[in-house]
């Protein structure tokens, strides 16, 4: 025990960060096993404390290694040593801790099956070999299956399956792989595949998952039970097949996911650069959205209004099974009727998605939590997160808030967000909460996240919609309640995520939000920091009429903008008729069910139904991407437009805009040109509003946000023209810019208030 020529030393080792869940513990035994450390390690806090003992070199390796080569999923953010007095530990110990020792500032996340795991099933020795549900420390469900901490098996779904005696040897082997991995089993005691046909029949006799693939093969829709909740799979070759699903889950233009068997698959449909590549093949892997390829052998219904594709990788054993019959592509959509949450429980499902699919291939392992796939893009190198939900949330976010908060998000596109310790945790999407599935979901989120953050929240903070059934969910509490404006919890949301804590310029380019004139604002600079705003500019109010009507049939904003421009050309939308579009122009003049708008979004959809691309719409901002779809890029000039005071707030009146694009249209001007000068005009404005706000408030920093930054294009030329001009700007990486992002905006928002 005492090594002469190597005396002993002792250090207390505490590590926060993402060292929880993660197979942290067993890492930090072998380690110490291979270096001689004797000691302990065990959970504590937020973090996890090591007492390590040895002679000072093996003690100094052994810290080395654990800084340069954690476990995969663990994320050290903080490491402090302090020297102790040598006890003599006789052995390393994993020391269990107890409940109250547990503040997850990290909740585990579901993660993409590891290599290992993945030669284990492939591996015909092994006992998980062809098994759907194989995992380890290093990979598989987690927050999904999760009902309460901590992190034990009997607090996730797994509870209803009693481990066999070779699983529980190796959930008990600190130098096992599954160590204290939850959700550890096999073929004779974890969760099994069922295959039935859409009359609840169950489909016998060939092994399920050869059975399964011969039915996509054929040209059948499959709902395909994964980890969050069911996808609706069919072979993206087959042309019928995905005209099927289209039809059958009305769902006639919006993109349809693909899975692709692997990378070189990928590479068959687009074009992938390395951090396209790397972000496809991360632990979360979550749909990436890149540029489709011009041979893609893939259909073009698939997407056919964008030049993107989303992709994802298979990230189950199941899925990874399915590929190993010979496909290489399937459509992956969620399986939800249009509109609808995603169905994640077996009766639900078969209920809902019979007239959808012809087969389902269910599973007995239980979704607690339902989570969409998460939706990312790479621009400039830097990944964007578009739809944070599987592998990806809850986000913690080191925030340093003071308060306890519960933010509640906007309506479409609705996410909450909780504080505690200084961190955020924000939730996943929940979809449009105007439907009551939705709604149930994002409820039982709220009290999940708060039961699991341990959060006492002080007050909620809301949008300011009244009709918001987020707002309306706050003002059912009884605690005190913090409104945020709609559009300052979205710059909020870029301050807040780029550490922004000064004055700066926020450009929110968006779709609808109330303002605090109670018009629909949606174009907007306004000038202030975490505590509080101003509104220094705007695009020009404009009538528009029709209300939702309008949103859904872009034509109807066109015709409402250009007769306020003066520009009464009806025969550019010739599939309108007559009738409809006196109707709207009538209704205008009369003031008939109209409201002001200075929405950048309706901005968008007029000038793309000027263009006659899009007269109506099946989902949300489909005529700003076929807008930005055929923009050309190379194209150099822009538009008039005129920019003037009324008061302090500048207005951008765009009237002119729209006679220019006439203009260009009657001339017979391609729509890829026109599209590309619009985008081009959009800029200019932009830089010169933010120029004249600067000068009138001396600020350099500026943030861009709103859903309307999801366009790449827009995004581009706004920073380079802002950048050129050395201004400071920020734009969403970790938080998307749409109202997936608002609860996250409004909690920075409402903190800071609160502390002053
Ligand atoms: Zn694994
Ligand atoms: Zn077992
Ligand atoms: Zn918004």
């Amino acid at each position: 025990m005492k090594n002469d020529g190597n005396p002993l030393v002792r250090y207390a080792v505490s590590i926060n960060g993402i060292v929880q869940g993660v197979g942290f513990r067993p890492y930090i035994y072998n380690r110490a096993v291979e270096f001689g450390v004797k000691g302990f390690v065990k959970n504590a806090g937020s973090g996890v404390v090591i007492d390590a003992e040895a002679p000072r070199q093996a003690l100094k390796s052994f810290i080395k290694e654990m800084v340069q080569a954690p476990p995969p999923l663990s994320q050290i953010e903080k490491i402090s040593i302090r020297r102790q007095e040598v006890q003599n530990f006789n052995d390393f110990k994993i020391l269990e801790s107890q409940e109250s020792d547990q503040i997850l500032s990290f909740i585990p996340k579901d993660t993409a099956v590891c290599e290992k795991c993945l030669k284990d099933i492939s591996d015909e020795s092994s006992r998980w070999f062809g098994y759907a549900f194989t995992n380890c420390t290093d990979c598989g469900p987690r927050y999904s299956i999760l009902k309460k901490l901590p992190y034990d098996r009997c607090n996730t779904s797994m509870d209803s399956f009693v481990m066999c005696e070779a699983c529980s040897a190796e959930y008990n082997e600190p130098s096992s792989r599954r160590f204290h991995a939850q959700p550890v089993c096999c073929p004779e005691c974890g969760p099994q595949l069922q295959l039935l046909n859409n009359l609840k029949q169950e489909l016998r006799g060939t092994a399920v998952i050869k059975k399964a693939v011969q039915l996509l093969k054929a040209g059948c829709i499959l709902a395909v039970k994964g980890i969050g909740g069911f996808h609706l799979m069919c072979d993206a070759q087959n042309a019928q097949a995905i005209e099927a699903l289209r039809s059958r889950k009305r769902r006639p233009d919006k993109p349809l996911a693909v899975m692709a068997k692997d990378m070189a698959a990928v590479e068959k449909l687009c074009e992938v650069d390395d951090a396209e590549a790397k972000l496809l093949q991360s632990p979360a892997s979550p749909i990436v959205l890149m540029n489709r390829k011009h041979d893609c052998p893939l259909p073009k219904q698939i997407a056919p209004d964008s030049s993107k594709l989303g992709i994802m990788l298979p990230y189950t054993p199941l899925h990874h099974l399915l590929f190993k019959e010979g496909m290489n592509w399937l459509v992956a959509t969620s399986g939800n009727k249009s509109g609808l949450p995603i169905e994640y429980q077996n009766d639900e499902a078969l209920k809902h998605l019979s007239d959808t699919a012809d087969y389902f291939l269910l599973h007995n392992r239980d979704i607690n939590i339902p989570i969409d796939d998460s939706v990312f893009k790479v621009f400039r190198g830097q990944k964007q997160v578009s739809r944070a939900a599987r592998g990806y949330s809850p986000l913690s976010f080191n925030m340093g808030a003071v308060h306890q908060l519960v933010a509640l998000g906007a309506e479409q596109k609705a996410s909450v967000c909780l504080s505690k310790g200084g961190y955020a945790y924000m939730s996943q999407y929940m979809g449009d909460i105007k439907n009551p599935k939705a709604y149930q979901t994002y409820k039982k989120v709220i009290d999940n996240l708060i039961m699991l953050t341990k959060t006492s929240p002080c007050a909620y903070v809301h949008d300011l919609h009244p009709d918001y059934l987020s707002t309306r969910y706050a003002m059912e509490q009884s605690m005190r309640k913090i409104g945020v404006q709609h559009h300052f919890a979205h710059m909020s949301a870029c301050m807040a995520e780029n550490r922004l804590s000064g004055m700066a310029i926020g450009v929110i380019y968006d779709g609808t939000g109330i303002g605090i004139d109670g018009k629909v604002w949606g174009g907007e600079f306004l000038v202030g920091n975490l505590e509080g705003f101003e509104r220094a500019g705007q695009l020009s109010y404009m009538k528009l009429q029709g209300g939702d009507k309008a949103v859904e049939q872009p034509w109807r904003t066109a015709v409402s903008y250009m007769s306020q421009a003066g520009i009464k050309d009806w025969g550019i939308f010739k599939n309108i008729n007559e009738y409809a579009l006196e109707t709207v122009q009538e209704a205008l003049e009369a003031g008939l069910n109209c409201h002001e708008t200075s929405s950048m979004g309706r901005l968008f959809d007029c000038v793309s139904a000027m263009l006659g691309l899009s007269h109506s719409i099946s989902y949300d901002a489909q005529a700003a991407i076929m807008l930005e779809n055929i923009a050309d890029y190379g194209i150099n000039g822009s538009y008039d437009y005129d920019i003037y005071y009324t008061g302090k707030c500048l207005q951008i009146d765009f009237r002119r805009l729209l006679e220019g694009i006439l203009r260009d249209i009657r001339k017979g001007r391609k729509a890829g040109e026109i599209a590309g000068l619009f985008h081009n005009t959009a800029a200019s404005f932009t830089a010169e509003a933010v120029e004249a706000i600067s000068r009138q408030y001396g600020i350099r920093n500026v943030v861009l946000s709103g859903g309307c930054f999801e366009n790449s294009l827009l995004l581009g030329l706004i920073l380079d023209r802002l950048e050129c001009k050395d201004f400071q700007v920020y734009f969403h990486k970790l938080v998307p810019c749409n109202d997936g992002g608002v609860s996250f905006g409004q909690l920075a928002a409402a903190d800071s208030m609160l502390r002053r």
